[in-house]
């Protein structure tokens, strides 16, 4: 009896593409939708750390004792947006000008503090929760810990100053995590506006906007004067439909936490996201490795409410501690079950510290099973910068292929870390070296850094590197 690679990732909930590197890790070559035999399907699902169930002997039923919601529990639920952007083109303004289609007028800048993500209704009649997560290193940092939180980024870009180079790395961390994108041209209010660069700008970073005949959705906007926010509302609802998203409200709720801090009045408290179950009052609860039980569950309004279910963001008091960005926070049955799991959790977190060796370095596996090569560059100057990332593309062939996530001017920042680690991806520093926060990410995270000055040596490493990954191919 057998089962595709893709089916047994599916059950275990983890992305096909790294059962078939476990795979390939084991000498066997074999893509998402190719079988395996059951003894092979065991030893994987052992590997990833996973319980065995088997249904009967005959079928080879391998279910996970954790997770996985059977599809006719699930039930449509409001997608989550993430703003990203440049600085200054306008992620908060935006944020609070489409909040304030929802806030009272009584409540606007009242006394009351609201929490920064919150949901909004369209006029169609729909609901989407924006997320006010700080920074691209943020994101990616949550993606890496496993979080997937967002269904949906938007791009936000200035029309009168263009592509810039944190636009170029919101992109660049977004198309990492395969999210779709919706690009919110912003500030067109402005007489120096000028949304039609911002378009075929965008098109060297293979952005393709509709009106470009691309794919990628695009709206103008002004975050001050309101316009276009409703069409924004729109395609975001538009794009949702496409994604089909779905949770399981019934059950015990899972929920991510998005951030926290110790408040003086409160003690910790955390704002959420429910990706599943329904969060309330009184639930006995892991976060992280810490255990808690909720004392209240606090709305984006600030209201205190008994129940929160998939996509809504709440604030959650009645922590042991302050947990992290990105961490788990799961609903158990009750304090002995709370402590099993928080072990679990620190044993997992060791282990996984240790399986990072700097050494290990990692390949992709694309959909058409070409070895992919990722890698980041940052050099110190533009032509140093397109000169190696010409190289690295010319040394891509049939088998396997350069793929480079990120590649920019100036020292090795936090967010190159974090994507780079995000991706299992080395970081090519071209006469640069990281700066002191992304040199402690670095040790934390295991990431490989590749220091170079001369062209040619850094072509000749990455050369034997990709062969050296061919070579049991052959
Ligand atoms: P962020 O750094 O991306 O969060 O940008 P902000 O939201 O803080 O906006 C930066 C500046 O741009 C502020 O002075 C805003 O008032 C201004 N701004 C934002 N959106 C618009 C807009 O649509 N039109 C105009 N004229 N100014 C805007």
């Amino acid at each position: 009896e057998a089962i595709t690679v893709g089916e047994l990732a599916k059950r275990m909930g983890e992305k096909g593409a790294d059962l078939v590197k476990e795979l390939f890790n084991l000498d066997m070559m074999v893509t998402v939708n190719q079988t395996i035999d059951q003894d092979t399907a065991e030893l994987l699902v052992e590997q990833f750390g996973h319980n065995i169930t088997r249904v009967s002997e005959a079928d080879v039923d391998i279910a996970v004792e954790e997770d996985v919601d059977p599809a006719e529990t699930l039930k449509p639920r409001p997608p989550v947006v993430t703003i990203m952007g440049h600085v200054d083109h306008g992620k908060t303004s935006l944020l609070d000008a489409l909040r304030g289609t929802k806030v009272t007028k009584g409540e606007a800048g009242g006394i009351t503090q609201h929490i920064g993500s919150y949901q909004v209704k369209t006029k169609g009649g729909d609901t989407v929760t924006f997320l006010d997560t700080p920074g691209h290193a943020a994101f990616t940092e949550m993606r890496q810990r496993g979080a997937n939180v967002t269904d949906i980024v938007v791009l936000v870009v200035a029309a009168d100053d263009g592509i810039m180079p944190q636009t170029i790395e919101a992109i660049n961390h977004t198309k990492a995590a395969g999210v779709p994108m919706i690009v919110a041209i912003n500030k067109i209010d402005k007489p120096e506006a000028n949304p039609d660069n911002v378009r075929n700008r965008l098109l060297e970073h293979e952005v393709i906007v509709e009106k470009m005949s691309g794919d990628v959705q695009d709206v103008e906007v002004s975050a001050t004067e309101g316009t276009g926010l409703d069409e924004l509302l729109e395609k975001i609802a538009l794009q949702a439909e496409l994604l089909e998203l779905k949770a399981r409200p019934d059950r015990d709720a899972e929920a991510t936490v998005i951030e926290a801090q110790l408040d003086k009045g409160r003690g910790p408290v955390a704002t959420v996201l429910v990706t599943r179950g329904t969060l309330k009052r009184g639930d006995t609860f892991v976060v992280g490795t810490e255990s808690g039980r909720v004392r209240a569950v606090v709305n984006d309004a600030g209201k205190q409410i008994k129940e929160a279910g998939p996509s809504m963001p709440v604030e959650v008091l009645g922590l042991g501690g302050v947990p992290s960005a990105g961490d788990v926070l799961t609903v158990v049955e009750n304090e002995a079950r709370a402590r099993e799991v928080a072990q679990y959790r620190q044993e997992k977190a060791t282990e996984k510290r240790t399986a990072l060796a700097p050494t290990s370095f990692d390949t992709m596996f694309n959909q058409a099973n070409v070895i992919e090569w990722p890698c980041v560059v940052k050099a110190d100057v533009q032509g140093s910068v397109e000169a190696i990332v010409n190289a690295l593309h010319n040394l891509s062939n049939d088998d396997i292929k350069v793929r480079v996530l990120h590649a920019g001017v100036g020292a090795i920042t936090e967010s190159d870390v974090t994507l780079a680690a995000a991706s299992g991806a080395p970081i090519i520093g071209f006469g640069v070296r990281p700066n002191p926060k992304a040199r402690d990410l670095v040790k934390r995270d295991g990431v490989r850094m590749m220091y170079y000055d001369v062209i040619y040596h850094l072509t000749d490493d990455v050369t034997k590197e990709m062969i050296g990954e061919l070579g049991p191919l052959k």
